[in-house]
């Protein structure tokens, strides 16, 4: 049996059809909204600056000498990493992500870390 479709049915679904292509957009828009991080690199400035490390583990001790190797970035207050990420942002550095294994002169303790 062969079904049919009145020219009314097809105009209201292309209308549909139609509506929801924008919206499609939308969405799309808004999954890739969020820009990227770009990693902190340990030449700039300010981590200069800071005593930036990529690894806690080889902050120079006679520089920084009350840093201890349980300081690192996912610990630290200013760190905005998921737990268990291997970087995230951090609100010292806007813009670029730092290692959750990092650390720099700022570090702050995070309540309960
Ligand atoms: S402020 Fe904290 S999270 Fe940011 S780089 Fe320094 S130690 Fe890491």
């Amino acid at each position: 049996m062969q079904k049919k479709f009145s020219r009314r049915a097809l105009i209201k679904g292309g209308l549909i059809a139609g509506a929801c292509i924008p919206a499609l957009g939308l969405l799309a828009t808004d999954a890739s909204a969020a820009p990227a991080l770009a990693p902190l690199s340990p030449s700039d400035p300010t981590a200069m600056a800071l005593g930036f490390a990529e690894n806690t583990s080889k902050v120079d001790a006679k520089s920084y000498p009350t840093h201890t190797a349980a300081q690192k970035c996912a610990t630290c207050a200013q760190y905005t990493g998921a737990a268990g990420a291997a970087r995230g942002g951090c609100n010292i550095f806007a813009g670029h992500s730092v290692p959750a294994n990092g650390w720099c002169s700022a570090y702050a303790k995070k309540p309960g870390a």
